[in-house]
């Protein structure tokens, strides 16, 4: 999303009158903010040089907050007090909740038209959770652009319904974001790859994060996007992934009934290896679990492949069933965009390549795409 600095009638183009827009990925698991440097889309970083600000806000003593990385440490802690994938709960209500497999580990109130969790700062509801998520993007931005920004371009799932998109917008006027736009994820990155200024045709937007696998079939008229359909799978993603290799590592290891802290242990050297397979051939995964027990694998990228190529087959599926909604043959597909981190995986790669029969579009950043659209 462009820094956009609005002129309008009567005003001078003094650079201390520029008014600062920023463009907003309000992610379930990572948020990430953009604006324009030297012409081109860039994220801001934080002070560590992270572009990424996990979806995490924790709610401590003394009427402070934490959001991000400090909030995320502490959730394992904090359970109760700490709050992720607000996403999911923004703009729902109890009764939707029930009807979500999803397992949150709050104190949910008995509000049937918000929903609330309880924390030791009292009753917070998602839209609370996202504007400390928004205000924290905000800050960053201002202190990176050094002033004040009048204008956010955020963007929103292509499934969400009214009540989502307004709650996401009063998540933002909370934190005194004015709200220029909300503009679905998939038509941000089409946008990211400049498709807005290819020819008129229809676009697949293939998005599988760590938790959650999207596609959505875009048509493109007259540098207008439309979103003829949406599909996909709210418990499937990365994490799955890395789960499955983290089953294996126990037969191959002959483990079970490991602790909650060995099992964290083991699972996030199961997502380090999986990442760490993207780009090698094989990996070793090491380690002590708390009782002494030793973990020793060398595990290839053509047996991580063989152990999860059930899961890339599951997202094909919702791909079929969006091209059926659409009316369209996937032979009539002229371009095919991955986004999501777990998109860098070869086999998912190779997958949608073989299903659509043309290479994805994946030379940006699929982690940042929907944020510089
Ligand atoms: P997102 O929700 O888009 O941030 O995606 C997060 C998911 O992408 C997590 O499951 C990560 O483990 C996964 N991911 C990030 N980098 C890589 C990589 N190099 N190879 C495979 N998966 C990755």
């Amino acid at each position: 999303m462009a820094l956009l600095q609005i002129a309008e009638p009567g005003m001078s183009a003094a650079p201390h009158q520029h008014r600062l827009a920023v463009g907003i990925d309000l992610g379930t698991t990572n948020s990430l903010v953009a604006t324009v440097k030297s012409g081109s889309a860039a994220c801001i970083a934080d002070e560590q040089g992270r572009v990424t600000l996990p979806s995490v806000v924790r709610y401590c003593e003394e009427a402070r907050t934490e959001t991000g990385y400090d909030a995320l440490k502490a959730q394992k802690i904090d359970p109760l007090n700490t709050i992720s994938s607000a996403k999911r709960l923004i703009g729902r209500t109890l009764a939707d909740l029930k009807q979500d497999s999803h397992y949150l580990p709050y104190r949910f109130g008995s509000n049937e038209r918000i929903i609330e969790m309880q924390t030791r700062q009292g009753a917070k509801t998602p839209i609370d959770v996202s504007a400390e998520i928004l205000r924290s993007l905000k800050t960053r931005a201002e202190n990176a652009l050094g002033g004040e920004l009048t204008g956010a371009v955020i963007t929103v799932p292509a499934y969400f319904d009214d009540a989502q998109r307004q709650a996401t917008k009063d998540a933002a006027r909370l934190t005194g974001l004015n709200v220029l736009r909300l503009l679905n994820e998939p038509t941000a990155a089409a946008i990211a790859y400049g498709l807005d200024n290819a020819s008129e045709g229809t676009f697949v937007v293939y998005d599988l994060g760590g938790g959650t696998f999207d596609v959505s079939v875009l048509q493109l008229s007259k540098g207008l996007f439309e979103v003829k359909a949406t599909g996909g799978n709210s418990a499937l993603g990365g994490d799955d992934f890395d789960h499955r290799l983290f089953c294996h590592l126990l037969e191959q290891n002959k483990l079970s009934q490991l602790n909650e802290q060995d099992s964290q242990l083991l699972l996030s050297l199961a997502r380090a290896a999986k990442e760490a397979l993207t780009a090698d051939n094989s990996t070793t995964i090491q380690a002590v679990l708390s009782d002494g027990r030793k973990v020793d694998s060398t595990i290839t990228r053509q047996e991580f492949q063989n152990l999860t190529q059930h899961l890339v087959a599951k997202t094909i599926e919702p791909v079929k069933q969006a091209l059926k909604d659409a009316g369209v043959t996937k032979a009539a597909i002229k371009g095919v965009i991955m986004v999501g981190g777990a998109t860098r995986m070869p086999h998912v790669q190779q997958a949608v390549a073989t299903y659509f029969g043309q290479t994805p579009l994946n030379n940006l950043n699929p982690d940042e795409v929907v944020a510089l659209g």
